[in-house]
């Protein structure tokens, strides 16, 4: 892998980490910070708010509405049901009472409700003592009054006190409460402005990765691409799964028209893939510059070269076929192999092939003929005519050894106004005939009234020390007698006692 991604996929790994770690680590405070809030909400404003109600009711049943109201009445009027009223109400003024300082009061606070108690148990003494005075003597209420008069001075200061405290304790609560959210608020908004910015890199990272992989991508197509040879994937099935420009060009197929095919509709000399490869085990399948003809969309076959490598990849394996396109290659070589003028094969071609021809009548002992032809007086037609029409005359002669030779013949020119026919398989009778009746049909064929005269040079069986230059050199002396002989005739050179075989 390319060392700028792997050290980047590092660095955003690493700064994965961190961000969750950071988030989680950030989430857990702020949900610490709200659950406490809760609580401590809830336990601060409980008690508050229980103080409060039981102030009040202790307010209610002793006051004007409650006990005391009941007292005056009873002083007032004595009937027994104030007195039973004020009695329930001297019950509930006592559990209030009691409540009130099971919520934990402070030293002031307690004081206080030792001052109301005080006055409390003031009134419920003189209620007795009213009640004893009522039954025992007749009695004005104005006498009962001054009789049981308490000073309740102490029990008012001391309720305004407590009223006073516990509105204190609960504007406190609400404050702490209130400084509590706020703190919480502003984590919260800490958290989320610290988030903002490590987001923003984050993203600019992922942004940044994703950008140098498609880069990287892109210049990794654009290279396959440049590729001048034509290069396929494929998988273990033949199916092709990625092609190069070179490949659509060189087999006339679209990109995606490609991908659907297989190896074998490209190279149906190609079959290692249904063959080999279906063998498991049997191996990678390996090909190294091997010539085979590849067949293009328009049907015509194309020689190609090629070369099939496997790939392991994360999938399994692929294979890379790299194939050559040998038109242009095989094109120039038989270019440089052919005689310009008169496209038959030139000199250094037919040399090389007359040289094999020899070795190999040698080797599987067959037999072999070769034709030397020169034609006659052709310095005259280039003196009278000029060299343009030799050239033509040139022309017409290749043309007409390469129409009259069977395709097994190979027809080059050795120089000047001179051409040999190498004629495998061939035995030194039949390439007499073969050369009398091409001096015979040259005559009505050439278009400048020529001829030509021929050597030939034939063997049924070549022992091991001959070789090309000698069979050369036998025909030339067979061609040279023929124009000895008067031109327009074919010799044929016979061996070993240097006499020669004629036919006018
Ligand atoms: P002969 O019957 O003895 O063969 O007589 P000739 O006139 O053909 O003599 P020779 O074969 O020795 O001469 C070959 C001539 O062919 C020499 C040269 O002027 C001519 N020649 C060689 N190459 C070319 C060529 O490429 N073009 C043309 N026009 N003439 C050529
Ligand atoms: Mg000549």
């Amino acid at each position: 892998m390319n060392r700028r991604i792997f050290l980047l996929i590092i660095a955003l790994s690493i700064f994965t980490v961190l961000v969750s770690g950071s988030l989680v680590y950030w989430s857990a405070v702020l949900n610490q910070s709200i659950s406490s809030f809760h609580q401590s909400w809830q336990s601060d404003s409980e008690v508050s708010i229980k103080r409060a109600a039981l102030l009040a009711e202790l307010e209610r049943s002793l006051g004007y509405n409650g006990f005391i109201h009941h007292f005056k009445n009873y002083i007032l009027r004595q009937q027994n049901v104030y007195y039973d009223t004020a009695l329930l109400d001297v019950e509930s003024t006592n559990n209030a009472i009691v409540k009130l300082r099971g919520l934990g009061l402070t030293e002031q606070e307690d004081a206080a409700l030792d001052a109301i108690q005080s006055t409390f148990d003031n009134y419920t003494h003189m209620l007795a003592v009213a009640k004893s005075t009522t039954t025992s003597s007749n009695i004005t209420p104005t006498m009962m009054d001054s009789l049981v008069k308490v000073d309740d001075a102490d029990a008012e200061a001391a309720f305004n006190f407590l009223r006073h405290s516990i509105g204190a304790q609960f504007s406190l609560a609400k404050q702490q409460q209130a400084t509590m959210f706020t703190q919480t608020q502003a984590l919260a908004s800490y958290g989320t402005l610290l988030f903002i910015p490590i987001m923003l890199l984050f993203a600019c990272l992922n942004i940044a990765t994703l950008i140098y992989t498609l880069k990287l991508l892109k210049e990794k197509r654009r290279l396959f691409n440049a590729t001048p040879d034509a290069i396929l994937y494929f998988d273990r099935n033949n199916k092709l799964k990625d092609v190069n420009q070179a490949c659509t060009k060189l087999f006339g197929y679209k990109h995606h028209e490609l991908l659907g095919m297989r190896v074998g509709d490209l190279i149906p000399q190609h079959r290692f893939a249904e063959e080999e490869c279906g063998q498991a085990g049997a191996g990678d399948p390996q090909l190294k510059g091997k010539k085979m003809l590849a067949l293009h969309q328009s049907g015509s076959k194309l020689p190609v070269d090629v070369t099939i490598s496997t790939v392991s990849v994360s999938k399994g394996d692929v294979y890379i076929a790299v194939i050559r396109d040998l038109r242009q290659e095989q094109e120039l070589r038989s270019r440089a192999e052919l005689d310009f003028s008169t496209q038959v094969k030139n000199r250094r071609k037919i040399e090389v092939v007359l040289r094999e021809e020899v070795q190999r009548a040698i080797r599987y002992h067959r037999s072999l003929s070769l034709l030397v032809v020169d034609i006659d007086y052709f310095k005259q037609l280039n003196d009278s005519a000029g060299h343009q029409d030799g050239d033509t005359a040139l022309k017409e002669v290749g043309q007409f050894l390469t129409e009259q030779a069977r395709p097994s013949d190979h027809i080059g020119r050795w120089g000047g106004d001179e051409f040999v026919i190498i004629c495998p398989e061939t035995a030194p009778d039949a390439a007499l005939n073969f050369a009398d009746r091409l001096v015979h049909d040259f005559l009505r064929f050439s278009s400048y009234g020529l001829t030509f005269s021929i050597g030939v040079a034939g063997y049924e069986l070549i022992g091991e020390s001959f070789n090309h230059q000698r069979c050369f050199e036998e025909a030339d002396m067979a061609l040279y007698e023929s124009k000895k002989a008067g031109r327009n005739q074919a010799t044929l050179y016979i061996a070993p006692c240097s006499s020669f075989d004629k036919k006018a």
